[in-house]
């Protein structure tokens, strides 16, 4: 069996007298460093600043359980599947050769953060982000949850033709012995109509109230049947449509909750989801487009001081283009276009095929260059708040950006993506490069579903206190924006600004977990490389 979160109990120390161990917690001190300016008559007025806090993270990781929302879909059989491949270390037979289990693809399990520097060789020392802080290993999540599908977990992972045949046939008993997914909340309207002849296992009724207490009733069995400290509830099910904000229904928490109660038909079976998570006090992750977070589930998360994060995995084509969108833009060129193909021939391309859950899909992927456009006024002119309303310079210079998806059965779940970015280059010419991806859609789904459990895990663990006066340590605000890396369209506390970019987001975490040990923020000054 690999070796699993219970190995050792320190892999970095921080000597400094910013940071402190007890058996129970590291503390550290951290000073957030920024700068507040002001436009005075053209010119940028700079005033540096600097907050103390500290951070206190619980060193027992919990006990953890994943419960996931359509957990006999691709993604969810995947997981469970290669979870168990690692745990049990199967290998198996491809054309290849034979193949070892792994978490290639991980954040996590799989990429490593710079520490400093070997005094003795003048080398970088780099270790695994998962040795940064205690988090769960993925070996250790209990798994479980729910599917409109009630095809047993080894039929279900036969059903998605993700997996070699020979990882398949020694997954098999252990997938069987997952059982069955739970019953779960079907209202026909939320996903495109060529799913319902999956739906043979859905909890009976109309009474959203009913079905609310249901789910609360199934996290509370699972973390009680498994002896578990913490439950993360994760939607890997079928994109919804989006649910129309209507003051009164959705707008608030008072009103989310008075909308289950009396039924209303906009209360989506997601949104459910997740107000019966916030109201366990257990996390809840949408790894989906649809606005699950309507506002009045923002609101009932912060009033219960409860954690959630999303939304859509960034997976593919996105990943890419929160990378290629912020080069072009850096490097000073200007993306006139991005058009953007796909096609697939899962289920979740089948249930994409209908407009409204299209169109889910194509808002979130949509929003990506935004802020790297916002960034550059140099190339694209900013909103003119005194031009005519609806005119273009009101709204302000943007590339012309298009998504495309289309159903293609035969490529089953390798998804194709194709882009083409057309830019503006030096004194008037142009530069247009294609890129063609073809992506294993659940092999790089199911990495980010759990980077996104543990990560969240930890969020969980970890408290701050403002250190500029005697205050508590209280919990991280719940929206669990440091998530966002692994998300096409990160939801952010509101009124903050979102950041798409793949490696402003990759920093952020970086800093965030450093800042948790009592380590600076990355730098890449190295001036010890600079001067004499
Ligand atoms: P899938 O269709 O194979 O699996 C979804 C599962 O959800 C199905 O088994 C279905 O029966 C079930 N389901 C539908 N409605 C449900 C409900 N109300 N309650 C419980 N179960 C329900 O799809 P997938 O490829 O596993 O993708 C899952 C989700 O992840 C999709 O929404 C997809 O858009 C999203 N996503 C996937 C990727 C990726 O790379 N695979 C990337 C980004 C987002």
């Amino acid at each position: 069996v690999h070796p699993t979160s219970a190995r050792r109990p320190y892999p970095v120390v921080v000597q400094s007298e910013s940071t402190s161990y007890s058996d129970e917690y590291i503390t550290s001190k951290f000073t957030n460093r920024g700068a507040d300016v002001v436009v005075n008559n053209g010119q940028f007025v700079v005033t540096p600043t600097s907050k103390p806090y500290e951070f206190q993270t619980a060193r027992k990781v919990a006990k953890t359980g994943l419960m996931l929302i359509g957990v006999g879909g691709n993604n969810g059989s995947t997981l469970c599947a290669t979870i168990i491949a690692n745990r049990h270390n199967i290998s198996w037979h491809t054309k290849s050769g034979i193949q070892q289990p792994n978490y290639i693809g991980s954040l996590l399990r799989a990429s490593t953060v710079r520490l400093g520097v070997d005094p003795s060789t003048g080398k970088d020392v780099n270790i695994p982000i998962s040795d940064v802080l205690p988090m769960v290993h993925p070996n250790d999540l209990v798994l479980g949850g729910w599917d409109i599908s009630g095809l047993p977990m080894d039929e279900a992972m036969t059903r998605a033709q993700v997996l070699d045949w020979d990882l398949q046939r020694q997954v098999a008993p252990h997938m069987a012995a997952l059982g069955k997914p739970l019953p779960s909340i079907y209202y026909p309207d939320f996903i495109a109509a060529n799913q319902e002849a999956r739906a043979d296992n859905v909890i009976p009724g109309k009474d959203k109230q009913v079905h609310l207490e249901h789910i609360r009733a199934d996290i509370r069995k699972f973390k009680e049947d498994h002896g578990l400290d913490r439950v993360v509830v994760f939607w890997t099910a079928n994109t919804e449509r989006y649910s129309d904000i209507i003051p009164g229904v959705n707008d608030t928490a008072d009103n989310v909750l008075a909308a289950i109660k009396s039924s209303h038909s906009e209360v989506s079976p997601s949104t459910l989801f997740a107000v019966a998570a916030i109201l366990e006090g257990e996390p809840f992750v949408n790894g989906a487009p649809q606005n699950t977070f309507v506002p009045g589930v923002i609101e009932l998360a912060e009033r219960e001081k409860s954690f959630i994060g999303g939304d859509d995995l960034k997976s593919g084509q996105t990943k890419l283009k929160s990378v290629f969108a912020e080069f072009l833009v850096n490097a000073g060129i200007k993306p006139l276009s991005i058009a953007s193909y796909n096609h697939l021939g899962n289920n979740d391309g089948h249930n994409l095929s209908a407009e409204p859950q299209f169109k889910s899909k194509e808002i979130s992927k949509s929003s990506v260059v935004d802020d790297m456009v916002a960034a550059n006024p140099l190339l694209f002119k900013p909103a003119d708040a005194s031009a005519a309303k609806g005119s273009k310079a009101a709204k302000g210079e943007h590339p012309d950006h298009i998504v495309v998806i289309k159903y293609v059965p035969a490529v089953g779940d390798s998804k194709r993506a194709i882009d083409e970015y057309y830019s503006e280059i030096f004194c008037g010419g142009r530069s247009t490069i294609n890129i063609f991806n073809e992506c294993e859609d659940s092999l790089l789904a199911t990495p980010l579903i759990l980077d996104l459990a543990i990560l969240t895990e930890l969020l969980t663990r970890v408290k701050y206190r403002d250190a500029s006066g005697p205050s508590e340590f209280a919990p991280l605000y719940p929206v669990l924006s440091l998530l966002s890396y692994m998300l096409k369209a990160p939801l952010v506390k509101p009124g903050t600004d979102v950041i798409n970019s793949l490696n402003r987001q990759r920093n952020a975490l970086e800093s965030f977990l450093k800042a948790c040990i009592g380590l600076e923020a990355n730098g890449d000054l190295l001036l010890e490389t600079r001067i004499w």
